[in-house]
């Protein structure tokens, strides 16, 4: 029989979202924990490139409470995120039990049961932090491509010794696409497939940083019900470069979407085509909630909720690419979601038999 543990809140994901909310619920005096799949804390940075710097400078990357540590101004390294946020965790005592890998969430009794490989927890309430970017996505098209090209998704890739020598290939328009091909271009030939443009943001204007002039003119903060949160929302924004910039300073030969392969040759929507030895596939993810059964989706599979409260009483998604704002999904405005989501929690008034179960539960253990 597994182990049966019971919290009042259980937070599923110990990223930036899971612990910004796990900083709320201890401050309120609740009873919680956050449950991370992970075996250390920041387990999603750790796995991004080895050269990576943040689009965000410091001073826009701290969590509630606890400022980024270092000058304000200058843009931190993947490590750097990582260990603020073992910091973070140890700083405030949070209760995060790594290892915890959630394979189900079900509805009981008006409350939910956590269920893990060995243990399974019930709970009133319960916020998915699992984060927006989750299962890596690759396009049918690189099924194509021949044996003797090495192929990886961008998770999968470190530095440019993780490609073998020769002509390489990155796939998708986006910020990593843009900046894997270019640190690559120091070395070796580089080509770049995009598929859709981005819209094109200078890091720095006038000596200020992007995000100062999104934070002072309000822009990070349109919400999603907003005319112009709902444009901005449309098109991905690529930051501090362009495809000009990219093909005259590095040197890297741009082309249009990958739409076949034949062997190491893989071919372009705008008629040409090139023969690789590598291929980094940029090309995003997919949310996996599968694990989920709840009624909190719609035909597409998409989350149904308001600001991150769904229509299943006690269920919370925090951290969802554009769930209110711009700002929902990155490090620096992560908190505001999170009060939000904290103040309902701490509203939620338990009607449900689970509850009624948990409650009797509890007292009989007090007594
Ligand atoms: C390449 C890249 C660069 C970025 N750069 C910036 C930047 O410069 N500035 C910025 O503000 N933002 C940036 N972001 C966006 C965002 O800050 C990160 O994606 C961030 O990691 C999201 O935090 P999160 O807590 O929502 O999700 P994650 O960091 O993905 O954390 C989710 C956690 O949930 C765990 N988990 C998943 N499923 C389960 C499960 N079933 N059970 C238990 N645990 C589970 C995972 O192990 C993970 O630790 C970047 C994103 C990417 C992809």
């Amino acid at each position: 029989m597994t182990e049966k543990r019971r919290h009042d809140i259980v937070v599923v994901g110990g990223g930036q979202a899971g612990l910004a909310i796990g900083h709320h619920l201890a401050k309120q005096g609740h009873d919680f924990t956050i449950l991370e799949a992970a075996s250390e804390p920041g387990a999603a940075w750790r796995t991004r490139w080895d050269s990576l710097k943040l689009f965000t400078p410091a001073r826009y990357d701290a969590l509630p409470g606890m400022e980024f540590p270092g000058d304000p101004n200058r843009y931190p390294t993947r490590d750097e995120v990582a260990e603020y946020l073992t910091d973070y965790a140890r700083r405030f005592d949070l209760p995060v039990e790594l290892g915890s890998r959630v394979r189900a969430l079900r509805s009981q009794n008006g409350g939910y049961l956590v269920e893990l490989d060995d243990r399974t927890y019930e709970a009133n309430q319960v916020v998915i932090a699992t984060g927006p970017f989750q299962t890596p996505f690759v396009p049918p098209v690189a099924e194509d491509v021949g044996e003797e090209v090495v192929q990886m998704h961008s998770t999968a890739y470190r530095s440019p010794e993780t490609l073998p020598e020769g002509r390489v290939l990155v796939v998708g328009g986006g910020n990593t696409g843009f900046q894997i091909a270019q640190e690559l271009s120091a070395a070796r030939e580089v080509h770049l497939s995009i598929g859709s443009r981005q819209t094109p943001l200078p890091q720095r204007i006038l000596a200020r940083d992007l995000f100062w002039y999104l934070e002072a003119t309000g822009l990070i903060r349109k919400t999603t019900d907003s005319r112009i949160g709902r444009r901005m929302s449309r098109r991905d924004t690529l930051i501090g470069s362009t495809p000009r910039r990219l093909r005259r300073r590095y040197g890297v030969r741009l082309h249009g979407r990958a739409v076949g392969a034949e062997g190491p040759t893989v071919r372009f929507d705008d008629g040409t085509q090139v023969e690789v030895a590598g291929i980094v596939w940029a090309t995003g993810f997919r949310v996996d909630h599968s694990w989920i059964d709840a009624p909190v989706f719609d035909a597409a599979g998409r989350v149904v909720h308001q600001r991150g409260v769904t229509d299943a009483p006690g269920l919370y998604f925090l951290g969802l690419t554009w769930q209110h704002t711009r700002g929902s999904a990155l490090l620096g405005w992560v908190k505001d979601d999170a009060e939000y989501i904290a103040s309902r929690i701490d509203a939620f008034q338990p009607t449900g038999a689970g509850d009624r179960e948990l409650a009797t539960n509890e007292s009989q253990e007090r007594s």
